[in-house]
C-alpha cells in the first residue's frame, strides 16, 4: 500500500486520481494485516485498488466527475466496492472518469483530462487513455494500483483497457450489482475490473460479482471460480469471426492483429468460423438513442434540491435551470437534450421505440450465432490506437462516438466482453482484441483471453 501511495504521488501529472485517501488506505491495510495474522485474510487480502469515481464510497467524496455532484459524500457504500473490502482489498482513492461516464477519451471530466502513460515512439504528445474509465486504465497501466473498478455502458471498460495494454472485462448484464453506482443508462451499465492481466481480472471479478437483492436486475446465479478457467484448454472451442466487423477503411494493422489473434486461438486448438451479425451497422445509432434517453431520465434527479450543487433562482424552475446549466458539462447537456427529444410525445415511436426494436434484432443476431455452436466471438477492441488529447470529436461529436463501434453491440445484447492486449501499432502504441461470450459465460472469455495475452 505504501509503495502504491508513493507511486500515485509521483505520477500526479497523469491526473488519474481525483481523490487520494492515504490515511484510509493505511488503516485498511493495517486492519487486513491483523486479519491475515488470524488466518482470515480473504482472497484479495492487502491488494491496493483504485475506485472509479462513479462508485459510492461511504464517507469519501463521490462525484461522477461532475460539478453537479462536486460536494457529494455518500452515507453508503456500493455493493461492488463493499464486496471488495469484504475480501480484503484496500482503497487507495477515487479515479477520474468522463463526466457521468459519457465519453471515450476521459476528456469531459470536471477535473480535467487524464493522460495515458503510453507515448508514440519519438513523440511527447500526451495521449488519451480512452474513456470513460480513463483514470482506471491509466492508473493500472502506470502501476499506481494493482487493479481498479470500472463501468461499461458502451465500451468504457474495454476501450480504455485496449488503449493502455491492460485487461478489462464487462461481465454479462446482471452479473454485478449496480446498487450504489451513479446511473448513466440503467439497461446498459455494468461494473467490471480493469487489471494488469487476465488472472488479476478473474480474481477481481469474482469478488465484484454476485446477486444483490438491492438491484432487481442483478441475477441470482452462482459466481464461478473464474481463476480456475485460466489455463483451461480451449481445444475444440468454436470461435466466430463476424464479417460485419471488417469495416471499410479499417487500418491494416488492426486487420493484421485480428488475423494474428485468430491464428493464436487456432494454434491453441480452437476452431474459427466466419459468422454474420447482420444488424451490426445499426448498433451505434441505436445506442446513441437508447443511452441518452435513459441518461436524460436518470439525470433528472440532479435538480439542486436533493444532491450536490445548488444555484439560486427567482423561483424553483429558475433554480433548476441555473443549477443544471452550471453543474453539467457540454457533453452531458447534449445527451440530456438528445434523450428528452427522442422520448418526447411526437418522436417516441420514430426514435426510441425503433431503437429498442433494433436492439432486439442485435441481440437475436448473437443468439443465432451461439445457437450454431459458437462459443465466443473474436473482434478488434477498437478501430484505432490511443489518440492525442483534443485530437478527436472537437467539432463533430460523432467522430468520438465512432470509437465505440466494436463495443456497443455487446452492451445492447447484455453479453460479456473482454479486451486483452494483443499487439502494437506502427508507432508502438498498444492495441487490443475483444472476445464476446454467451450470457454468464465469462469463464470461456478468461480461458481464451489468457491464450491471447
Ligand atoms: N463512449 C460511450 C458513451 O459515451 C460509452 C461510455 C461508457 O461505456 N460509459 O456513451
Amino acid at each position: 500500500t505504501d509503495a502504491h501511495l508513493s507511486a500515485i504521488e509521483a505520477a500526479r501529472v497523469l491526473n488519474a486520481f481525483v481523490m487520494e485517501t492515504p490515511e484510509q488506505a493505511r488503516a485498511m491495510a493495517k486492519a487486513v494485516d491483523e486479519k491475515i495474522a488470524r488466518g482470515e485474510g480473504g482472497p484479495l487480502a492487502g491488494i491496493p485498488l483504485g475506485i472509479k469515481d462513479l462508485f459510492a464510497t461511504k464517507g469519501v467524496r463521490t462525484t461522477a466527475c461532475s460539478k453537479i455532484l462536486g460536494n457529494f459524500v455518500p452515507t453508503y457504500e456500493s455493493t461492488v466496492t463493499s464486496q471488495l473490502w469484504r475480501d480484503g482489498a484496500v482503497m487507495l482513492g477515487k479515479l477520474n472518469n468522463d463526466e457521468f461516464a459519457m465519453g471515450s477519451a476521459n476528456e469531459t471530466s470536471c477535473f480535467g483530462p487524464v493522460g495515458n502513460p503510453w507515448r508514440r515512439e519519438g513523440s511527447n504528445t500526451t495521449l488519451v487513455p480512452g474513456g470513460s474509465s480513463g483514470g482506471s486504465a491509466s492508473a493500472v497501466a502506470a502501476l499506481l494500483c494493482m487493479g481498479a473498478t470500472a463501468t461499461d455502458t458502451g465500451g468504457s471498460i474495454r476501450q480504455p483497457a485496449a488503449f493502455t495494454a491492460t485487461v478489462g472485462i464487462k461481465p454479462t448484464y446482471g452479473r454485478c450489482s449496480r446498487w450504489g453506482i451513479v446511473a448513466f443508462a440503467s439497461s446498459l451499465d455494468q461494473a467490471g475490473p480493469i487489471a494488469r492481466g487476465v488472472r488479476d481480472a478473474a480474481m477481481l471479478l469474482r469478488s465484484m460479482a454476485g446477486h444483490d437483492p438491492k438491484d432487481t436486475t442483478s441475477v441470482d446465479v452462482p459466481v464461478p471460480d473464474y481463476e480456475a478457467a485460466i489455463g483451461k484448454s480451449v481445444k475444440g472451442m468454436k470461435i466466430g469471426i463476424p464479417r460485419e466487423y471488417r469495416l471499410d477503411g479499417m487500418p491494416a494493422e488492426i486487420e493484421k492483429l485480428w488475423s494474428e489473434g485468430r491464428a493464436w486461438l487456432e494454434a491453441a486448438g480452437a476452431e474459427t468460423v466466419e459468422v454474420s451479425l447482420p444488424h451490426t451497422k445499426y448498433a451505434l445509432p441505436a445506442y446513441y438513442i437508447v443511452a441518452p434517453a435513459e441518461a436524460s431520465s436518470n439525470l433528472a434527479r440532479y435538480d439542486g434540491v436533493r444532491y450536490g450543487l445548488r444555484e439560486s433562482g427567482k423561483n424553483i424552475i429558475e433554480q433548476y435551470e441555473n443549477t443544471r446549466a452550471e453543474g453539467f458539462g457540454a457533453e452531458v447537456r447534449r445527451r440530456v437534450m438528445i434523450g428528452t427529444y427522442v422520448l418526447s410525445a411526437g418522436y417516441y415511436d420514430a426514435y426510441y421505440l425503433r431503437a429498442q426494436k433494433v436492439r432486439t434484432l442485435i441481440k437475436k443476431d448473437f443468439e443465432d450465432c451461439f445457437a450454431k455452436g459458437v462459443d465466443a466471438i473474436l473482434t478488434p477492441a477498437t478501430p484505432s490506437a490511443a489518440f492525442g488529447i483534443g485530437e478527436k470529436g472537437g467539432a463533430d461529436p460523432v467522430e468520438m462516438y465512432l470509437n465505440d463501434i466494436f463495443t456497443v453491440t455487446v452492451n445492447m445484447a447484455g453479453l460479456p466482453g473482454i479486451a486483452v492486449p494483443a499487439g502494437k501499432d506502427a508507432q508502438g502504441l498498444p492495441l487490443g482484441l475483444q472476445l464476446i461470450g454467451r450470457p454468464f459465460d465469462e469463464e470461456t472469455l478468461f480461458s481464451l483471453g489468457e491464450v491471447i495475452e
